[in-house]
């Protein structure tokens, strides 16, 4: 199943964001996905919560924005938003066959919001610990 693989790899990028930013709990995803990614946002939902079972993820809400296809005419130049994928180029009248597709297929994550521990109870094992801070950039 494509969304299942799709979850799986977003779970990693969250799972990641997670770690990096201390949280604790992750309430809410914001992605965006190409149109051309073929994404059906329920099945990704579902999906996504069933391989985020048992981790920091498990109650998150994906929000799911779905961005337009992008398309340059190789012949005119032109920049174009499709809105499906049997429009041709408005400049020129190329066929989309032709077309290079700039973005579309892609999906990004926006950003995620959840809970670090710090305004929540305390974890043990930080306690007496020297826990390096980072800020920013690393
Ligand atoms: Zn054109």
């Amino acid at each position: 199943m494509h969304e299942m693989s799709i979850a799986q790899s977003l779970l990693e990028i969250v799972m990641d964001e997670s770690r990096r930013h201390g949280l604790t709990r992750v309430d809410r995803v914001r992605l965006q996905i190409g149109a051309l990614a073929a994404v059906v946002p329920d099945a990704l939902t579902f999906c996504f919560g069933a391989v985020a079972q048992g981790t920091v993820a498990s109650e998150a809400v994906l929000e799911i924005e779905t961005v337009p296809v992008v398309a340059r005419c190789p012949l005119c130049g032109e920049r174009f938003e499709m809105e499906d994928l049997f429009d041709r180029c408005p400049d020129c009248g190329l066929v989309p066959a032709g077309m290079d597709l700039v973005s579309g297929r892609e999906m990004t994550l926006m950003s995620i919001e959840g809970e670090t521990d710090e305004d929540g109870e305390t974890d043990e094992r930080n306690q007496g610990a020297c826990r390096p801070q980072h800020s920013g950039s690393e």
